[in-house]
């Protein structure tokens, strides 16, 4: 039998699929026809209360299994999404209008990856014994319970497992959230995981938008928040948390440096820029936005940037030939087109594109500008579109300083074959996730997240564990207990 590859319906509650057609309705827009492919409903008050209570229902069983068997059910759902990589890459494709070339190796495979990776550690969390002469301490750790996941719009499987893999590895129930933009496949993550093993209530996902983040967040029976989203979001998710004095994490936007030096591989530089620029239309979290290029390789870098726009091959996100898809809406489309005209009237140079493609399908050229100062809009604010600003600087003082000089600290780069200085540069980026001569790579081995406004706490790696689990410490005494009487 085909895998049907579209959810069925709105919501994944429960171990099943379910409706409730009284939600406000959300459409799924094609990026490329700009027509309705799918509608789902947001969830009413009465589909987050099933969803809660069922989440808390099942968590303390599941929290009752031993690691090992919580394990071999993640990774047996990580087998499940490598064996239908192809229909799933396809859902992401429409959910968010990226290429399928990148698709089919980023997105369902990421969550798999995930999957896998906690599944793995999750026979192996462990608390510590502490000898205290002839008493002793030793620590459990539990997992915190219900937690609450919200979704960004860009990487919607990726998103729904980096968050569901570590907190049903350490015994926890989640929520999810996903963007009103990109509803469909975290319903494919909940269809698959129950497939996989996991009870019914384990994780579950209810569509909506702010308001139903809003009423999972504040529900005195949620223990967690973790937010992939924006500042001003995040500013207020955490805001809603703190009222609970719940656990948070934060992976919010960016402003990232990307710094190339003169003794860089200038191809490497290149493909760098690229990747930290271009991939799925720049609507990456941890793009490196600010590219600052030495003077000695900045002509050399420009012509070599716009001679490999060549390159680029913009179409329908489904031919696995193009290369570069669509803006993931209208909305975001428009969004961009405005940093666009700020970088033009700022006085910054327009090296190549700039443009919309054609009348229909949210399409805009990859667009480079040259001589950007660091007080221009499109220096400063995060765009989350394809816009590359590339800014000069001579000396590594004075481009570490304004490398620094956001408030933003997701992530930063640097190209050079100088090793003293590229640790040098790591060790004083304010940045949570530094490169150094390649960029945007996430392995789930290595920590995820951001520092100042771009986030707290940490995606993937065994850190990861920490922020779904906290230690409980237990005293025993040995010997008589001592009271003053
Ligand atoms: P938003 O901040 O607009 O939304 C994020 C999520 O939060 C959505 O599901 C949104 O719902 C929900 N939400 C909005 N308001 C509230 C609220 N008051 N309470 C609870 N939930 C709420 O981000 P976008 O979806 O536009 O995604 C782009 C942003 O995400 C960029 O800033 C980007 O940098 C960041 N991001 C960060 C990453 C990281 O790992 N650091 C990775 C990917 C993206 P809805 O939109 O459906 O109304």
């Amino acid at each position: 039998m085909a895998y049907d590859i579209q959810p069925t319906a709105s919501h994944f509650i429960d171990g099943a699929y379910v409706e409730d057609q009284t939600g406000t309705p959300i459409p799924v827009i094609c990026q490329v026809s700009e027509e309705q492919i799918a509608l789902v409903h947001a969830a009413t008050p009465a589909i987050i209360e099933r969803a809660l209570a069922s989440a808390k229902r099942a968590q303390k069983d599941w929290a009752a299994l031993t690691g090992t068997e919580r394990g071999r059910i993640l990774r047996r759902a990580a087998d499940i999404i490598r064996d239908r990589n192809d229909d799933l890459s396809v859902l992401e494709t429409n959910d968010t209008g990226k290429p399928l070339q990148e698709t089919l190796v980023a997105d369902a495979t990421s969550a798999a990856d995930a999957l896998e990776y906690f599944g793995g550690i999750a026979g192996s969390l462990t608390g510590e014994h502490v000898q205290l002469g002839a008493d002793f301490v030793y620590t459990r750790r539990e997992p915190l319970g219900v937690c609450v996941g919200i979704g960004a719009w860009n990487y919607p499987t990726q998103i729904a497992a980096w968050k569901a893999a570590p907190a049903l590895a350490c015994g926890n129930s989640m929520v999810f959230k996903p963007s009103e933009t990109t509803p469909l496949c975290a319903l494919k993550v909940a269809e698959i995981l129950h497939e996989a093993g996991a009870p019914a209530g384990i994780y579950n996902v209810v569509q909506g938008m702010g308001d139903v983040g809003h009423a999972l967040v504040t529900d005195p029976r949620v223990a967690k928040v973790s937010l992939t989203g924006s500042v001003p979001t995040g500013r207020k998710v955490y805001a809603a948390a703190a009222d609970g004095i719940r656990h948070v994490t934060m992976e919010l936007g960016g402003k990232s440096p990307l710094v190339i030096f003169d003794d860089a591989n200038l191809e490497d530089a290149v493909s760098g820029a690229i990747l930290a620029n271009f991939y799925s239309s720049g609507q990456v979290c941890s793009n490196g936005t600010r590219v600052f290029v030495q003077s000695g390789i900045k002509d050399a870098f420009l012509q070599r940037l716009t001679e490999r726009l060549n390159d680029v091959k913009m179409g329908d996100p489904l031919d696995e030939t193009v290369n570069f898809g669509p803006l993931v809406s209208q909305n975001q489309m428009e969004i961009v087109q405005g940093f666009i005209e700020k970088g033009l009237s700022e006085g910054a140079r327009l090296v190549a594109g700039g443009e919309r493609v054609g009348t229909k399908g949210y399409f805009l050229q990859p667009t480079v500008f040259a001589d950007v100062t660091d007080d221009m809009t499109i220096a400063r604010d995060e765009i989350f579109g394809p816009v590359l600003s590339v800014l000069d600087f001579d000396d590594e003082e004075d481009v570490l300083t304004r490398a620094n000089a956001t408030d933003f600290g997701l992530a930063a780069g640097v190209f050079t074959q100088d090793l003293t200085r590229a640790h040098r540069m790591a060790a004083a980026f304010e940045a949570g996730t530094c490169y150094i001569n390649t960029y945007n790579l996430a392995p789930v081995e290595a920590p995820f997240g951001g520092s100042k406004l771009s986030g707290v706490g940490r995606e993937n790696s065994k850190g990861a564990v920490d922020h779904y689990s906290e230690m409980k410490s237990v005293y025993v005494a040995m010997t008589p207990v001592e009271a003053p009487f």
